[in-house]
C-alpha cells in the first residue's frame, strides 16, 4: 500500500486552498479530484463576487471567515496578478423595504463591515438608471476571476510539492489505527494517509457517508439548491454590483459584472433533486420581473440563459441558513480527518481563511 501524509478530496477553490496551505507547511499532499479537470464544480459556477461580509450573523464562521478571507483574497490577487476589481456594490431597497436595509446595516456594523447610506438623489448621480428609494454602498465588495485564482492556488501548491490527480473519485474510506485507507474509482484501498480533508463541496455529505464506522448522525443532509444565471445582451447599464434586498434562500437576483464589463443576472433559487446544470429559458419571466424592480429600462428579449451552479446547502428551504461546518477529530473522533460541510456562498471569498481553519482542525 502506498502512503502519503495528506489527501484533499476535491479540487474546487476550497480544496485547492487547503492543499496549498498544507504544502506551504511542508506536508506531502495529494489532491484527488473526480472530474477530468480542477474547479469544474461550484467554484466555476458562481457570481465571482468578493463579498464584504455584511449578511452573516455576527460571530458565525461565515462572518468571520468571509471577512478574513476577503482581505486575504484581495492581497493574494494583488501579489500574484490575479485579475480582480474592488468595484463596490449597492444594495437597493424600494420604499417599503428600507427597514430591511436598516437591519442589514446594523448587522454589518456589528461585524465591523463599513457601509454608507445613499439616498435617491445621491444614487441618481452614481447610477442614473437605477430605480430605488435608498441604498447601502459596500465599498469593500468586488469581483475576481475565479479560474485565474484557482490556477494560482494550484500552481503554488504544486511548486511546494503537492500533486493533483484528476479522474480519481474517492469511493472507499477506511479509518484504522495506522492511518486512513483510501480507495479510488471502485478499486480496493491502495493508499494510506495520516490526514484526510473532505472538501468535496456539494458531495461532501456523500463522501462522509463512505467513511466506514463514521457516525451517520454527524453527517448533514444535502439540500441541493440550483442558482440560474441569465446574461444581458448589450452594454452593462451599471458600473457597480447591484443587489436587491436578500430573499429566502438567496441574496436576490442581482447584477454582477465580469472583468470584461459584461453583465449577468442571478442566481435565483431552485430546489432540485440532482445536479443538473441546464438553464430553463422559461425562468426568464421571473428574472425580468425581479430585475425591473430596480432597473425598469430592461428591454424585452435582452436576457439569455447563461449557466447554473448548485449550492452546497445543508438546510431545508424554510429553515434558517446553516453556518459553515469545519469539523475535526474533537467533533467526530476520527484522528486526522476534517470534513467541510455547507460550503456555499461566501465560500469563494472565504476560501483562504477556510483553508487555515481546516488545517488548524487537523488532529
Ligand atoms: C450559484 C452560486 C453562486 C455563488 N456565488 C458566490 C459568490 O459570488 N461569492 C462567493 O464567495 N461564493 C459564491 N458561491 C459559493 C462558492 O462558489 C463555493 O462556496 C465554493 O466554490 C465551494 O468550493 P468547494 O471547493 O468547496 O466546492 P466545489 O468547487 O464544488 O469543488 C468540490 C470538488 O469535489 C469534487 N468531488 C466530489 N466528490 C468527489 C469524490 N468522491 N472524489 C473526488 N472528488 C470529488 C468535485 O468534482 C468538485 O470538483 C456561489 C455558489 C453558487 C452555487
Amino acid at each position: 500500500m502506498d502512503s502519503v501524509e495528506a489527501v484533499v478530496i476535491g479540487a474546487g477553490v476550497v480544496g485547492l486552498a487547503i492543499a496549498r496551505e498544507l504544502a506551504l507547511r511542508g506536508q506531502e499532499t495529494l489532491i484527488l479530484e473526480a472530474a477530468p479537470a480542477p474547479g469544474s464544480g461550484a467554484s466555476s459556477r458562481n457570481s465571482e463576487v468578493i463579498h464584504a461580509g455584511l449578511y452573516y450573523p455576527q460571530g458565525s464562521l461565515k462572518a468571520r471567515l468571509c471577512i478574513a478571507g476577503r482581505d486575504r483574497l484581495y492581497e493574494f490577487c494583488r501579489d500574484r496578478g490575479v485579475p480582480h476589481r474592488q468595484l463596490g456594490k449597492l444594495i437597493v431597497a424600494g420604499r417599503g423595504e428600507i427597514p430591511v436595509l436598516e437591519r442589514l446595516a446594523r448587522n454589518a456594523q456589528a461585524s465591523g463591515v463599513g457601509l454608507e447610506w445613499l439616498d435617491a438623489a445621491a444614487l441618481r448621480t452614481l447610477e442614473p438608471e437605477l430605480e430605488c428609494g435608498a441604498a447601502l454602498h459596500s465599498p469593500l465588495s468586488g469581483i475576481v476571476d475565479a479560474h485565474a485564482f484557482m490556477q494560482a492556488l494550484l500552481a503554488e501548491a504544486e511548486s511546494h510539492g503537492a500533486t493533483l490527480v484528476c479522474r480519481s473519485e474517492v469511493t472507499r474510506i477506511v479509518p484504522g489505527s495506522a492511518g486512513i485507507e483510501i480507495g479510488v474509482n471502485g478499486a480496493p484501498p491502495a493508499l494510506r494517509v495520516r490526514r484526510l480533508i473532505n472538501s468535496a463541496g456539494v458531495q461532501a455529505p456523500a463522501v462522509a457517508r463512505l467513511i466506514e464506522g463514521f457516525p451517520p448522525e454527524l453527517i448533514p443532509r444535502a439540500h441541493l439548491s440550483k442558482g440560474n444565471y441569465f446574461s444581458l445582451r448589450g452594454a452593462a447599464p451599471f458600473r457597480r454590483l447591484i443587489y436587491p434586498i436578500p430573499e429566502p434562500g438567496g441574496l436576490g437576483i442581482h447584477l454582477t459584472l465580469d472583468l470584461a464589463g459584461r453583465a449577468r443576472f442571478g442566481p435565483d433559487v431552485e430546489p432540485v433533486a440532482a445536479c443538473d446544470f441546464s438553464v430553463d429559458p422559461g425562468r426568464s419571466q421571473s428574472f425580468y420581473a425581479a430585475v425591473r424592480r430596480y432597473w425598469p429600462a430592461l428591454a424585452e428579449g435582452a436576457l439569455e440563459p447563461a449557466y447554473a451552479g448548485i449550492r452546497a446547502r445543508i438546510y431545508a428551504p424554510m429553515q434558517a441558513p446553516a453556518d459553515f461546518r469545519v469539523e475535526g477529530a474533537t467533533h467526530h473522533g476520527v484522528a486526522g480527518l476534517v470534513n467541510l460541510f455547507g460550503i456555499e456562498s461566501p465560500g469563494l471569498t472565504a476560501s483562504l481563511a477556510l483553508a487555515s481553519e481546516a488545517v488548524a482542525r487537523i488532529s
